[in-house]
Order: structure tokens, then sequence, then C-alpha cells
């Protein structure tokens, strides 16, 4: 079952970022300096009384100007309730009640979804704010007082949420379900290419709900292996509120991403790689996961022998923060490739949740830093003393060496790639954590 979901919804300042960052314990990801890769990570997990669940802040990009804000805070809401299980609402005490957190109010209540209002920078402790309860005004219930800044309160909030999640159905999730996300912007043939899949695929077609929230997978299995497509309620039969919260909201695709093993981006062959089809793929990227491009209408483009070749080179222009991603054409109208993509898909997952021995990973080191001298600086040359591999899905690997400035990104990319190179990983990001002796944990 897809795991709950708790979404932070209110006016911009009043702090649900550093709320979100409190609630999450400050998961920061591993993420490069690359354009067209979002950096503010809005989607974390947190664990609370052996719950496991997520967190998003659907706050993203605040509106600048007043009059903006309220719309704002209606999408949010709106987005909240079509996903989520338990929507928290942050208002502030230094500023009071506003008109606006008032109409949102209202929307969450008609939603019938649990809500919980949080009270933020209530920063003294041991005595209740008198400004707290004009909130109860919103009718939403006891208002929790909290500082995000200080983190009190902060466990009521998780209380609650905790007690109003959905009851757990005790399924264990199959080892061997391969968990895909077909991501892409709207129109692009994402509702098309499962159609195709599971129409056409003699099949155990099922859709697997279990939570209060509206994402439906679809499972099914073929002569490839065991595949659970997630949140595809949208894509099996298109619904207005689907494309209405497709069209501004990148949401659910991070959420989407987020709860899968293998993303597919899907490209327009008509249009090539687009603006925005380089900022869904570099949320699948930045979340770690394996990746394949995958350019659909195919059959609607005209070609010649060297069409192919021309479009795989933009793809790699475009989205060249992801060179290790194998590229397809495929036609979702006519299944042109379709079945291919299985293969594929079964691929890249088995590289993403690859494991090296550390014996090997120290073979590769020895050869890779004979055949090309690590960096000096001042006399003083960059010792890297072994690797070793902490973590799969995407692979993870951390590098032991005398002094971390030595150990330049160019470096670190002529390492990555020798790993690639000798176990022929692709299809999946890496990391590599770099740890001087004397840093903590060694
Ligand atoms: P979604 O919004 O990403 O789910 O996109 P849809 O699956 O609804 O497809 C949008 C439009 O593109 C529809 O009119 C489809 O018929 C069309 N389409 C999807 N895949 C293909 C394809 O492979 N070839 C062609 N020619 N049209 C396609």
């Amino acid at each position: 079952m897809p795991k709950p979901l708790v979404a932070i919804v209110g006016r911009p300042n009043v702090g649900k970022s550093l709320l979100f960052n409190k609630l999450t314990g400050q998961r920061t990801a591993i993420v490069e300096d690359t354009p067209g890769v979002t950096r503010d990570r809005i989607y974390g997990s947190c664990e609370w009384n052996g719950r496991n669940f997520d967190i998003v802040d659907t706050g993203g990009i605040e509106p600048g100007t007043d009059n903006e804000i309220l719309l704002f805070m209606r999408r949010q809401a709106e987005i909240a309730i079509a996903l989520a299980d338990v929507i928290i609402m942050v208002t502030d005490v230094k500023v009071g009640l506003t008109a606006a957190d008032a109409d949102v109010a209202n929307m969450l209540k008609r939603s019938k979804k649990p809500v919980v209002l949080a009270v933020n920078k209530c920063d003294s402790v041991g005595h209740t704010n008198p400004d707290v309860f004009e909130f109860y005004g919103l009718g939403l219930g006891d208002p929790i007082e909290v500082s995000a800044v200080h983190g009190h309160g902060t466990g009521d909030l998780l209380d609650f949420c905790v007690e109003h999640l959905p009851e757990k159905d005790g399924e264990e999730e199959d080892e061997d379900v391969i968990k895909v996300a077909i991501i892409g912007k709207p129109n692009v043939g994402k509702s098309s290419l499962l159609n195709k899949i599971l129409g056409e695929e003699r099949v155990i077609v099922s859709n697997v709900a279990g939570t209060t929230r509206d994402a439906i997978d679809s499972y099914f299995e073929n002569e490839h292996g065991k595949y659970r497509f997630i949140d595809t309620a949208g894509m099996r039969r298109k619904s207005k509120v689907d494309d209405a919260i497709e069209k501004y909201s990148n949401l659910r695709t991070i959420a989407s991403i987020e709860r899968s093993d293998v993303c597919l981006i899907l490209i327009d062959a008509n249009e090539g790689v687009t603006e925005q089809d380089t900022k869904i793929a570099g949320l699948a990227h930045e979340a770690g996961k394996a990746c394949i491009i995958v350019v659909n209408k195919w059959d609607a483009v005209e070609k010649d022998d060297k069409t192919m070749d021309k479009m795989t080179e933009n793809v790699r222009r475009d989205l060249s923060y992801m060179l290790y991603a194998p590229v397809m054409f495929i036609s979702a109208l006519t299944g042109q490739r379709v079945e291919k993509l299985f293969e594929m898909i079964n691929s890249v997952a088995n590289q993403s949740a690859m494991r090296v021995t550390t014996g090997m990973l120290n073979n590769i080191l020895a050869d890779a830093t004979a055949r090309v001298q690590p960096p000096t600086d001042k006399g003083r040359r960059l010792k890297i003393y072994y690797m070793t591999q902490v973590g799969v899905k995407p692979p993870h690997f951390v590098a032991f060496c005398n002094d971390a400035r030595l150990f330049h990104f160019s470096y670190q990319r002529y390492l990555e790639n020798q790993i690639r190179e000798v176990f022929g990983l692709t299809g999946t990001p890496i990391r590599l954590t770099v740890r001087q002796r004397g840093d903590k944990d060694e």
C-alpha cells in the first residue's frame, strides 16, 4: 500500500518550510548544482510512534503579490485535499487570523479530511499565548501552539497525524515487484502508454487501492516480471480534477517519483525536450531514481536515417545531468517498442539495486588512480584510502581521503565513470560522498 501522506498548507511566510524541516528531521538530499534541477526538497519522510509516512510542503513557489495569495492557497488546499490523508494548516500568531485563512479553512472543512490547525511562532514556552484563541474561529478544533524555530508543539502535531492516518492493511510488498512511475508533461502520452500496456498484454490487471488517498496503482505481470504502475488513477480514466491538478502542480509527479523504483520520463518526439520536461526529469534525477528517457509519438515524426541520432543528441544536450539514462523511441499509439520497455525497466531496476563488494571497489580505485593521478594543490596530493558502498537505489559510495578539498568534482566524475564502466552501470544515478580522515564517524 502506498505510504500515507500528510500535507502542509498555509499562507506564505507562516513558517511552512521550517516546520516541514522540523517534522522531517531535515533530511537533506545530496543535490548537484545543475540548472533544471530543483533544489527545494518539499517531500520528506517521517516516522512517529512506529508509523512511517510522507510529508509534503504544498508551498512550492510562493506568490509575490498579495492578490495572488488567496489563489495560491486555494490551489494548495485543492492539492492537499486530493492527495493527502491528513492536512496540517499552518497560521501565524504574530499576524493573526486573516480572511484567506478563513477561506481555506472552509475548503478544508468541506473536504471532510482530518485537518489539524498549527498556530506557529508561539515561541515562548510555558503559557498559552492569548492571541491563539481567535484561531478557534476557524472551526478546525483546538489549535496547536507550535514553534517551528524551537520545535515545540511538533510532537502534538505528529500525534494528531498518526492518530488520523489510514489503518495499515498489513500487506507486505512483494520484493519482486518493480514500481514504475510514468511521468511527463500533460499530453505527452502517459495515459496512452499505460493503456497500451494494460490493454494489450495478456496480463493480470488490478487496481491496488487501500488508502483514503486516491492514488490508485495498477499492478500487472507478464513474462518479463511483475510491475506496479504508480498513481494511475488519473491515467486510466481522466477526470477533471486530475487534469486541473496536473496543470499547475508537479506535486503529484513528485509523489509518484518518490514511491517508484524506475521512472519513465516521457518526451514528445514532435516537440523535443522542453523546459517543463527538463524540470520533470530533474525531479527524478534528484530523487536518485533509475530513469529511462522515453521519446514517445515516434510514429508521428518524419524520419530519415539520422533522425534518431539527432534526437538522441538533443536529449543528451538538454538533459545533460542524466547521461546515464538510456533513451528509447516508442509509440504508445502503435505499440512500437513498448514491449522492449520491460527489458529496459528490469535492467535499470537491477542496476540501481546493485551491490558491489568493497574488495572489488578498491581494485577499481587502485586501477583508476594508477591511470589518472589524483589532483594536487601546492605540493599536496589527494590520497584516496578506500571506498565502500553504503546504499542502494541508487548505489551510494563513500570515499575516504586525506583532504576533501583536493577531491575535485572532475575527479569524482572520473571515478564515477570508472565504476560505471567496470560494472556496465547505466540507467541509475550514483551518489558519491567524500569523507576526510578525521571527519566524524570515520
Ligand atoms: P497524457 O496527458 O500524458 O496522459 O497524454 P495522453 O495519453 O492523454 O495523450 C495525449 C494525446 O497524444 C492524445 O491525443 C493521444 O492520442 C496522443 N498520443 C499519445 N501517444 C501517442 C503516440 O505514440 N503517437 C501519436 N501519434 N499520438 C499519441
